[in-house]
């Protein structure tokens, strides 16, 4: 079996989801078909969140109006049986109509896994009218997590043996990327763009024969278009390729996608939705590393820099302090480097988040910090690429090892 992941952007329109089913049908008659919420319904759900869990009648009412018209816009273009979408529509707006006691991360999860749950009913019942024997499924009755809600963790054994009983015949299997289910039967997500890693968790345990993903590019590149014009098509890529890029923030593959399809030598094909007969990025087992140069650019972080009030040593004792307060904070290191008596850490500058810790810091430590940063990650550098990234930039901080250079740089405008 073959496992399709289509992502937000592939499904935005009628015609994606037209597009999506013509792929489909020529490649994928048998394939588990994993998507993403329609366009940028996820956000619009984080805002419905947001006003919900303030009480802000209102602005319910009105972002709930927005994601639902959008959905009806869609289905308006395409022909089917949608009973299920208005029945998820029903649902939500009868949450949203009473007040939960839950906690916020765990109403978080009920709200915006309803996104890949309207995306999936829609596509499935366009494909199912379109001819093709089309089957359901709802992720949450096949993928098991913890309860820690937004990031749940994957109870594989669980997960193995639902999928492994559930997900059967020759049929095209539609299902949700993102959503699975506590125990004890409470929805939950695992984590921002967390599809990839779901069509990883679904061929892994069906022994898939590839997991492809398809994008609106035309594979990985070694760059984000969006930074680069000049960016170059990577053909073949190793897993230890891809996970260290994926690692360093090349947003192109989510980074839990990796493992468990290298624990089985499942390939992993990145592929354009708009050119369905490029080849595209294949990802997989194969010998010797990337000759291109890649580059990943993140924007908004915050270099924050350590001193401890006594003088004392950044040894064992203080770097366990700091990185206790990092994962108890929910703050992702994206580069460190110490000095005897200094530590400092780049990080992504998140306003839930960055402000807490520092509080939390200043008990024990001097702080200082240098906002508006960013982060290049180089893999397979050399010294023209250096170069040519840092024009116009003030480097604050380097760090090589042998096939990574990082450079943390203020944009001089
Ligand atoms: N819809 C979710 C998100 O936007 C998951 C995904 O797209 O992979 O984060
Ligand atoms: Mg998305």
């Amino acid at each position: 079996m073959k496992v399709f992941k289509f992502g937000g952007a592939s499904v935005k329109d009628a015609a994606g989801v037209r597009n999506l089913a013509k792929i489909v049908r020529t490649q994928g008659q048998t394939a588990m078909v994993v998507i993403s919420a329609m366009g940028k319904t996820t956000n619009a759900l984080e805002d419905l969140v947001r006003a919900y869990t303030h009480h802000r009648t209102n602005e319910v009412q009105k972002h709930f109006g927005l994601i639902r018209s959008y959905h009806n816009s869609v289905l308006s273009e395409l022909s089917g049986d949608f009973s299920r979408v208005h029945q998820t529509f029903a649902q939500l707006e009868a949450y949203l109509s009473k007040p939960s006691t839950a906690a916020h991360d765990d109403i978080y999860d009920q709200i915006v896994s309803l996104g890949e749950v309207l995306s999936t009913q829609i596509v499935a019942a366009y494909l199912a009218q379109t001819g093709l024997p089309t089957e359901w499924l709802d992720a949450r009755q096949l993928i098991r997590t913890d309860t820690n809600f937004r990031e749940g963790q994957v109870d594989w054994n669980e997960t193995n043996r639902r999928i492994y009983q559930v997900v059967t015949g020759k049929s095209i299997k539609v299902t949700q990327g993102f959503i699975g289910q506590t125990p004890d039967g409470r929805t939950t997500t695992l984590g921002r763009e967390g599809s990839d890693y779901s069509a990883a968790i679904f061929a892994y345990c069906l022994n898939a024969e590839s997991v492809t993903i398809w994008k609106d590019v035309p594979g990985v590149l070694n760059a984000d278009p969006k930074w680069f014009d000049d960016t170059v098509l990577l053909d073949k890529l190793t897993y230890q390729d891809a996970i260290e890029l994926a690692y360093y923030g090349a947003t192109v593959i989510h980074p839990k996608t990796i493992k468990p399809l290298q624990n089985k030598s499942i390939p992993l094909y990145v592929r354009s939705f708009l050119k369905p007969d490029a080849p595209g990025t294949v990802i997989g087992n194969s010998e010797g590393h990337l000759q291109t140069p890649s580059f990943i650019f993140k924007i908004k972080q915050v270099l924050i820099s350590l001193h401890p009030n006594d003088f004392s040593f950044i040894a064992e004792d203080n770097l366990s302090r700091i990185f206790g307060r990092f994962a108890q904070a929910g703050v992702k290191i994206n580069l460190m480097q110490n000095t005897a008596i200094s530590f400092s850490v780049v990080v992504d500058n998140n306003p839930d988040r960055v402000p807490a810790l520092l509080a939390q810091l200043k008990q024990d430590f001097r702080v200082s910090y240098n906002d508006g940063l960013e982060l290049i990650t180089i893999r397979y550098y050399n010294q023209n690429t250096i170069d040519r990234v840092l024009i116009h930039k003030k480097l604050l901080l380097e760090q090589k090892s042998r096939y990574t250079v990082q450079l943390v740089v203020k944009d001089l405008g």
